[in-house]
């Protein structure tokens, strides 16, 4: 194989229950999984339904162009449907903004503790990453205007970044838009901006009509509970949105898929629910880091990186300690950030089962 597919370290996702329960002998039944992110209260029931519906369909291919899903976030977000390309996932968005706009020997701009995929999608093509280092846990967009090269024809952004939480004001985005030369396009990955209390959140879907080079991504998989299923999408104007298609494969989203996020995406209640238990559940955690002393990023996801000790092992001696009181977190040491956990907001029970395993492991 080529020597830049080589040169790719593997995504680390977070450890699956079941092998947890079988390495450490566990019940599965007492496991806490605040490894990946993911929506604790799982699958909205107006998505169950809609699947139920959908079953009879599953012996023809889905809608290649995802007609309904398309028309109701285009009504969502107020932009013709042409400007919406759906993805296997957001990372699948990443992947194919990659395939569609960079090419071999081209460069790509990311901030340092910003998401694994980035480097993936960059690679993956045989593009050169420019990773610009960190603000704060943060981007640094000043840094990264500069960084931007003749070759470079994507960045990429996070906001709110995973793994660290950090959120750019809207305002700091657009002085960076302002900034980019328009033959690079833009990523603002928004995976976690239903997180965002009302007053941040902020209808960047709309910069798309001023800025041709502007793609946002979002998806399906946090606050909408529907990571299994694999749906995210991407809003910017047709000349990106062509191109995108071109190269994406034809039925990249299932119908199920597609049948239960036209129903989360009208949801509101479940958004609402899980955005209140988000509040709480983030309150929850960093109360307890408070009382441990424990360092952390303040953060704007359904996340939150806190720092377990003062070296380099920590993250993985602690990581441990967890899994074998079945709590399961993520260690953050493939992003270079050693001494930190990043733990996931889940239930109010969840998370105290994991704060008082954290204080085990600790004491
Ligand atoms: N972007 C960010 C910043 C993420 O944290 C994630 C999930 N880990 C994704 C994109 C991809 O999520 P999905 O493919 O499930 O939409």
């Amino acid at each position: 194989g080529p020597e830049y597919v080589r040169a790719i370290a593997p995504y680390q996702a977070g450890k699956p229950i079941a092998e947890v329960a079988r390495e450490f002998g566990l019940d599965e039944a007492n496991i806490v999984k605040l490894a990946s992110n993911e929506n604790p209260f799982g699958v909205p029931e107006s998505s169950r339904h809609a699947m139920a519906m959908a079953v009879s369909e599953l012996g023809r291919y889905p809608d290649a162009n995802g007609f309904e899903l398309k028309a109701a976030l285009a009504e969502r977000y107020e932009v013709p449907a042409e400007w919406i390309t759906l993805g296997n996932g957001s990372n699948d968005i990443l992947e194919i903004a990659a395939h569609a706009f960079v090419q071999a020997g081209q460069s790509v701009v990311y901030s340092q503790y910003s998401f694994a995929v980035y480097a993936l999608a960059t690679q993956g093509v045989g593009a050169r990453a420019i990773v610009v280092p960190a603000r704060e846990y943060g981007h640094d967009l000043e840094a990264m205007a500069k960084a931007i090269t003749t070759d470079t024809r994507l960045v990429f952004i996070a906001n709110p970044n995973n793994p660290t939480g950090t959120f750019i004001a809207p305002a700091e985005i657009e002085a960076f838009l302002d900034l980019v030369p328009s033959s690079v396009v833009v990523v603002l990955d928004e995976a976690y901006n239903e997180f965002l209390s009302p007053e941040l959140q902020f209808e960047s879907a709309q910069w798309v009509r001023k800025y041709p080079n502007l793609l946002v991504s979002r998806t399906f998989s946090k606050a909408y509970g529907l990571a299994g299923l694999r749906v995210g999408f991407a809003i910017a104007q047709p000349a990106l949105t062509d191109l995108m298609n071109r190269i994406r494969q034809p039925f990249n989203v299932n119908s199920m898929a597609q049948a239960a996020a036209i129903a989360a995406l009208n949801d509101k209640a479940f958004l609402d629910k899980g955005a209140a238990n988000n509040a709480a559940g983030y309150c929850q955690f960093v109360e307890a880091f408070e009382e441990m002393g424990l360092e952390y990023v303040p953060s704007f996801g359904n996340f939150v990186l806190v720092r377990v000790g003062d070296d380099d092992g920590a993250g993985a001696r602690v990581n441990l300690a967890l899994l074998k009181q079945g709590v399961i977190v993520r260690p953050v040491g493939n992003y270079d950030l050693p001494r930190w956990l990043r733990i996931s907001i889940g239930l109010a029970r969840e998370n105290a089962v994991c704060i008082g395993a954290l204080k085990k492991a600790l004491s």
